[in-house]
């Protein structure tokens, strides 16, 4: 059985005291979750270290946002995967779209930040998702397909146990603009026989397939009953820990 997954990306929100106050809010509601549902927040890196101690002894997990695509050195500015993993996190976003669209992150970045952040332990979001225009050209499957082989291909069965995909269609990120439960689970579907066609049924199987794209309290429920959905990858609605949580009741 795949482990089911809530994970909020609170991007670049609250300042620290209020990361903190929102991960105790996070932390006390988590109790009401069912033990089968996995609860992970992504936070800025400055936020890692208060956050972790928040965090710890709860069943929530703490996950950073993005990690350098460099071990270590003169990269100034930049945070490795082992100073993530430093913190507490055992989790890292990559490949998020606003990464990829502002930030210049590249599949082949990708290769380089996964491979770290599995070395040093880390279990991965990989996002993936199609861009409005490439949706309505009807290229989102060919995105999607190649964003996974581009990246995904390059590690072996063993290490999808710790690499969960989340698909997120870009043009459904703070949009308020929901893909429907059909389009996400067509898409869903779809990237499950990707990761089969290379490691097999099993491994596709296992592989923990997240959606993300203005899922909120409202439409959780109905986009977690399809069967290729396994939880989300939540923005806006996890700066609100009631909203997160109730998300995460949506099963
Ligand atoms: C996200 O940024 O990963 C996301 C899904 O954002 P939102 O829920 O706000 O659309």
């Amino acid at each position: 059985m795949r482990q089911k997954i809530v994970a909020g990306n609170w991007k670049m929100n609250t300042t620290v005291p209020e990361g903190v106050e929102l991960a105790k809010a996070v932390v006390a509601k988590s109790v009401e979750v069912p033990s089968d549902v996995k609860l992970v927040i992504a936070t800025p890196a400055t936020h890692l270290v208060p956050v972790a101690d928040v965090v710890k002894g709860s069943v929530v997990a703490l996950s950073a946002e993005n990690c350098a695509d460099k071990e270590k050195g003169a990269y100034t500015g930049e945070i490795s995967a082992a100073m993530v993993a430093s913190t507490g996190a055992t989790y890292t976003i990559l490949g998020h779209s606003e990464r990829r669209q502002y930030y210049g992150e590249t599949d082949e970045k990708l290769v380089e930040k996964t491979k770290l952040a599995l070395a040093n332990s880390l279990k991965v979001i990989l996002c993936v998702g199609e861009n409005l225009e490439e949706r309505e050209a009807g290229k989102h499957f060919d995105v999607c397909a190649a964003q996974v082989k581009n990246v995904l291909y390059n590690f072996s069965a063993e290490d999808m146990k710790n690499i969960v995909i989340a698909y997120e269609p870009v043009w459904a990120i703070g949009t308020g603009k929901t893909a429907t439960s059909e389009q996400a689970e067509e898409i869903h579907a779809f990237i499950r026989k990707v990761v089969a066609d290379k490691f097999g049924a099993e491994v596709a199987d296992d592989t923990t397939i997240l959606y993300g794209g203005s899922c909120k309290p409202s439409n959780a429920k109905e986009l977690f009953a399809q069967p290729d959905i396994d939880g989300g990858l939540i923005g806006g609605a996890a700066l609100k820990a009631d909203d997160f949580i109730a998300i995460a009741m949506s099963f």
